[in-house]
């Protein structure tokens, strides 16, 4: 079994309902999280 390499962006909440993602610092889109990094889909930021 290999990984999946189909990543999907899928938001996390907490018990009430918020949003447990980061959000980008140059556009405050919310940012994807990868393996090993956190990707922002709007101005391409990278973080790790
Ligand atoms: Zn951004």
């Amino acid at each position: 079994m290999g990984r999946n390499a189909n990543v999907s962006l899928h938001e996390k909440y907490d018990e009430e309902g918020n949003l447990q993602a980061e959000k980008c610092p140059v556009c405050g889109s919310i940012l994807a999280e990868h393996d090993n990094r956190k990707t922002c889909g709007k101005c391409g930021y990278t973080q790790r």
